[in-house]
């Protein structure tokens, strides 16, 4: 038998993630964001849950190819466009569409042989200050690009920096949609700019600030809340795209003042059970999860929400059995997602337990971790 820890993709989930996304904005179209490996999720296996977006956006020209293969023929957007002069020739051959964030692409467009002219994002710089034109360059950028025979059509694109929470008082998105607006405001184009967090904060119902041809949602729609501990995944309606689960492999049996595991930075403070789980940092699981702490971080052994204790090692983690006394070994534990039995355990809490982010949780997932679907 293989180490029982397995991966699973709930592609139910990722449709439901997506049909509520297109709740929140019916009338743009939407750019499934799935970069970095889908999130950790595999694009191959997220492909079918997701088909129904209006198009792919990611990053690397390997995934774009792989999306081709499995039979997308619609929209690819390279997020962060071209890294060198060949890269373009892909772009014709998979009819990528690509952002344009700088003038040395623009420079690689000029001097690029096709036949098929290209669709373009012109990235604004609105205040992120990492991808895209200072908004003093973008009319300029736009007047280049417009005259180009490698170009076909040129769209509008930005990218919000506090999409999740407010910034002095005022909304997050507030700043850069002004900036966004007074600069592109007489320029023809689609605009694409909400992510997952502006799309569930600013779109849709009364409080809709914002409106964009098309949006690109990327974590939610694995079913993480992208303003958590605000709103809970939940609080959003989404369902988790993947659950980690493993098994217990051994039982041990403290007395008072026994310690756990490396370090021996868990002290029991009282006689008690505790369970070795298949599962640890090369899994791509947290080391630095506070298991001194009182609360750990939170797991379900069948199905019941325990603590981890001790520190997370390469291979192994340790759990407090005391909620779960019937637990032995063989026992399902729930890393993050949902366990065989329904009970929910969301990411976005293990993450913040550990001082990160559900997404840096599962974009972390080792390949040393079967995943079934
Ligand atoms: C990653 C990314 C997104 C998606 O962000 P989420 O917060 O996961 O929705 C959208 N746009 C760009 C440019 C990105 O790089």
């Amino acid at each position: 038998m293989p180490r029982p820890i397995q991966a699973t993709i709930h592609t139910e989930a990722l449709r439901h993630n997506l049909m509520r996304v297109r709740q929140s904005a019916p009338d743009a179209r939407v750019w499934a964001v799935v970069k970095a490996n889908a999130y950790g999720h595999g694009l191959a296996r997220v492909f079918e849950g997701l088909r129904g977006a209006d198009g792919f956006a990611l990053l690397n020209l390997d995934e774009a190819a792989t999306l081709r293969g499995l039979g997308w023929r619609g929209p690819i957007l390279l997020l962060e466009g071209v890294f060198e002069q060949r890269d373009l020739e892909l772009c014709s051959r998979l009819d990528l569409w690509h952002t344009v964030h700088c003038n040395a692409q623009i420079d690689m467009l000029a001097t690029h042989k096709t036949h098929v002219p290209h669709r373009i994002f012109l990235k604004l710089n609105s205040g992120m200050n990492r991808l895209g034109f200072a908004p003093a360059q973008f009319r300029a950028a736009w007047a280049r690009l417009n005259v180009l025979p490698q170009v076909e059509e040129i769209s509008l694109l930005t990218h919000f920096s506090d999409a999740d929470g407010d910034v002095n008082g005022a909304s997050g998105i507030a700043q850069q949609l002004a900036v966004f607006e007074r600069i592109t405001q007489d320029l023809p184009g689609e605009r694409s700019l909400s992510n997952s967090a502006a799309i569930l904060r600013h779109m849709g119902g009364n409080k809709a600030s914002l409106s964009s041809d098309w949006i690109r949602p990327g974590v939610v729609l694995y079913g993480a809340s992208p303003d958590h501990p605000e709103h809970s995944a939940a609080d959003w309606g989404l369902q988790p795209a993947m659950s980690l689960r493993s098994r217990i492999v051994a039982t041990q049996v403290l007395a008072v003042g026994d310690t756990v595991g490396y370090g021996s930075t868990f002290r029991a403070p009282a006689p008690m059970r505790i369970g070795v789980v298949a599962c640890g940092y090369a899994d791509g699981y947290m080391r630095s999860s506070p298991g001194t702490t009182e609360r750990g971080t939170p797991v379900l052994v069948n199905g019941v929400r325990t603590r981890s204790v001790g520190r997370v090692s390469m291979d192994l983690m340790t759990v407090d059995l005391s909620p779960v006394p019937d637990a032995d070994i063989g026992c399902e534990v729930t890393l993050w997602g949902q366990s065989s039995q329904g009970a929910l355990l969301p990411i976005d809490e293990v993450a913040a337990a550990g001082g990160t982010i559900g997404y840096e949780l599962m974009c972390a997932l080792a390949r040393r971790v079967p995943v079934v679907e």
